[in-house]
């Protein structure tokens, strides 16, 4: 992606992104001076197509070219800007090259300065006619005691201060710099940057109501646009021009934020008021509390919080769009199973979709061990047989009141319920919107009574604590729900970054201690599917590692093998050995990275943990530490792993508290890691960062949603713009994030 490259970078990385897509100034790139057909086809297939497009170009450096220099005071190596006259031109030929350097020798009545070409441009030197001003910009050099700029960078028709105060591109200013596009050198976007603010900069159409600028002290978008492409100040904001850090960005900024999270807080509120079945009777109350009485442990303060939460929504007339983090471990599986059974006793149906079957089988197991017959419970996966597959249909179509547990086979076309009013999403991040809207419609039916349409309540479950700036954006069309304290009884785990030889010796000789004492391991490897080029199979590797650890390093142990591309059968005999503790070792790639339980397994070592980013590798530890005894993560580096990376990895040393640890991720890395396949890892962000910019982020919010409370159907004249963008824009941003 082209522009602002420097801001995005860790935004997003598709490039999808169409700056200035959301500002009116929609002129073809051609109507700019300067800019014929083959630049134009030039600029645009580098997706800069109009001329707002142009203006959200923003530049890569500046340089101060506020002073003009004195010749007399130059000094070797300095850059310098100085406004010339010519004394005289000549050829200096170069046999050896067949051609002839250019030198032209100029002065500014303080001292003499020599310009260079090595290669001149055509008509160079007639443009250097004995008396002609002009300015040049450059890099000094003395040669042979005599003061030069090899090709410098040449302004014409600027000659003094009057002329640049008259305003002028190149001199006189704080000038911008542009990453060159193929052919078109900085200075000449420049000029056309110049040009296309001369011509169409006051005519950016002003979205966002003035009193919200005004509340915050923020500067026109036509004021903004100018000053960050050619700013007036006198050098001394380059640092924060850089930074996106003045009030003109930050003025860009809270648009993009204001305009999302108007979208995201209106959606919302229209699912608020459409309608859903309600489950708030005596009956459900009642079922809850069987089950919880039939459970073999308390359930914790947070868990039991998350009911009353769920319990309070399903009593609505409402659909309930609900998010539940909670590390791995914290039990949110028990909660969705409570709220399922409040809901079946009054007559529903619910349905709770993982994203694997080793997933799916082990909810459906937990739930019978469990609750035993409290709860009526059917599994439907790929690998369920044709006879029991046609037995849960007719069950589902008969409208019995069943919690069906299952995988993507649920969105399946034959899959209908009749009656389906709850829909749990385990590890919602691993869905994408098209799966999750299909179960949805499959929950959406007509009420027999009123005739109106109901929808079914929304659970979503995510292992992976998503940071506050995320849950605004990314996730702000679904309430929240934090599960944050364990199960009581579980000790933290020890972590270790392991980089060197000897620490890998110890490394194995704990794990040969734990192994000993009747304790299991993990050793995963990095999911890479798409490196092959690398020369980095992450099977071979898996393989190779799995063949080194069970002949070379720990051959009295069993050493089994699990990865994605094992049948689906094979892989459950694997994990059905684990589980049974006919293996001693697990050598994975991460696909037991969700849900897995086996409380007997102490160790997780985690091979190129580099590889990982922070939030997964503390989901993978979550697969231990889940019975009584010390459990032991070992994160083993590839030698050459850099230093910030290390120190990203002892941040897991430290904590255990994936808040904290998601936060350190998101800094460091972006939100593509929690948004994963939800929408390829980008929000719809030009310049905005919700981690630098969080606290704009937090006031766009809260003005978006005064703004829908005030006047939620944009009429007041002060909001017709608003309204004007947004039926132009349609919903398109948003389009692609929002869950429903
Ligand atoms: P999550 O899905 O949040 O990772 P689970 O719901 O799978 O966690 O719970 C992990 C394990 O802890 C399960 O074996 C579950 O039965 C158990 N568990 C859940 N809640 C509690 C509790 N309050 N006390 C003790 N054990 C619990
Ligand atoms: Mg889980």
């Amino acid at each position: 992606m082209l522009p602002a490259d420097r801001s995005t970078t860790t935004l997003s990385k598709s490039g999808t992104n169409r700056p200035g897509s959301s500002f009116g100034t929609e002129t073809p790139i051609q109507y700019v001076k300067g800019v014929g057909p083959k630049l134009g086809a030039l600029l645009t297939s580098r997706g800069i197509s109009t001329v707002s497009e142009l203006l959200h170009f923003f530049p890569r450096q500046y340089e101060d070219r506020t002073k003009m220099a004195q010749v007399v005071n130059l000094r070797e190596g300095e850059k310098a800007t100085v406004s010339l006259r010519v004394i005289d031109l000549k050829r200096i030929p170069i046999r050896k090259l067949g051609r002839s350097i250019l030198e032209v020798r100029c002065t500014d009545d303080s001292g003499l300065l020599s310009l260079k070409w090595f290669h001149v441009p055509k008509g160079m030197d007639a443009r250097f006619k004995p008396g002609t001003q002009f300015v040049a910009t450059g890099s000094v050099k003395v040669y042979l005691g005599k003061k030069e700029i090899i090709h410098p960078e040449i302004s014409w028709g600027v000659t003094s201060s009057s002329d640049i105060e008259a305003g002028h591109p190149h001199v006189g200013r704080v000038i911008p710099i542009y990453t060159e596009i193929e052919g078109i050198p900085t200075r000449f976007l420049r000029k056309i940057l110049w040009e296309a603010i001369e011509k169409f900069g006051a005519g950016l159409t002003e979205d966002i109501p003035s009193r919200f600028l005004a509340a915050h002290q923020l500067p026109t978008l036509a004021h903004s646009i100018r000053e960050i492409h050619f700013p007036t100040g006198n050098g001394e904001d380059i640092q924060k021009l850089l930074e996106f850090a003045t009030a003109y960005h930050h003025r860009l900024i809270y648009e993009e934020f204001f305009k999302f999270e108007y979208l995201i807080l209106k959606q919302r509120l229209k699912m608020e008021r459409s309608l859903a079945p309600t489950f708030g009777d005596q009956t459900g109350t009642h079922a809850l509390q069987e089950l919880e009485a039939v459970l073999p442990f308390q359930l914790t303060r947070d868990q039991k919080s998350a009911i009353q939460d769920i319990s309070a929504d399903l009593s609505q007339p409402h659909p309930m769009n609900r998010l539940i983090q909670g590390d791995v471990g914290s039990g949110k599986t028990a909660v969705a199973f409570l709220t399922a059974g409040l809901v079946l006793a009054q007559g529903g149906q619910v349905a709770l979709m993982a994203p694997t079957e080793i997933l799916a089988e082990q909810h459906h197991r937990n739930a019978l061990k469990l609750f035993g017959i409290k709860l009526n419970i059917g599994l439907l996966t790929g690998k369920t047989s044709a006879s029991d597959r046609a037995l849960i249909l007719g069950r589902l179509i008969s409208g019995e009141p069943l919690l069906l547990i299952g995988t993507h086979a649920l969105i399946e076309d034959p899959v209908q319920f009749k009656n389906l009013c709850y829909i749990i999403i385990d590890e919602q991040h691993r869905f994408g919107v098209e799966q999750r809207r299909t179960l949805r419609k499959k929950g959406t039916h007509l009420d027999p009574v009123s005739g109106r349409l109901l929808l079914p309540h929304n659970l979503a479950l995510s292992a992976t604590p998503i940071p506050r700036t995320l849950a605004l954006t990314a996730y702000g069309d679904l309430s929240q729900t934090l599960i944050k304290e364990l199960p009581p009884g579980r000790s933290p785990i020890q972590t270790k970054v392991v980089r060197t030889k000897s620490d890998q010796g110890l490394s194995y000789q704990l794990i040969r201690k734990e192994l000993t004492q009747g304790h299991q391991a993990y050793f995963i490897f990095p999911l890479v599917n798409d490196s092959e080029a690398e020369g980095f199979t992450e099977l071979k590797s898996a393989v190779a590692e799995a063949e080194r650890l069970s002949t070379e390093v720990f051959p009295e142990f069993k050493v089994g093998l699990l990865h994605g591309q094992m049948r689906p059968e094979d892989k459950a005999k694997v994990m059905s050995d684990y589980l049974s503790k006919k293996l001693h070792i697990l050598v994975s790639t991460t696909v037991v990275e969700v849900g897995v339980d086996v409380p007997n397994a102490t160790i997780m070592a985690i091979v190129h943990a580099e590889r990982f980013g922070l939030s997964q590798l503390h989901q993978l530890r979550g697969r231990v530490g889940r019975g009584k005894s010390q459990s032991y993560c070992f994160l083993f580096t590839h030698q050459n792993t850099g230093e910030t990376t290390t120190q990203r990895l002892e941040v897991l040393e430290e904590t255990t508290d994936g808040f904290k640890i998601a936060e350190a991720d998101l800094e460091m890395r972006g939100p593509g890691e929690f948004l994963g396949t939800r929408q390829a890892g980008s929000l719809p962000f030009h310049l905005a960062n919700i981690v630098r910019d969080r606290d704009w982020l937090l006031k766009a919010r809260d003005d978006a949603y005064a703004l829908l409370r005030e006047d939620p159907d944009l009429i007041r004249s002060e909001n017709i713009s608003l309204k004007c963008y947004f039926s132009r824009e349609g919903q398109t941003q948003f389009e692609r994030l929002k869950t429903s």
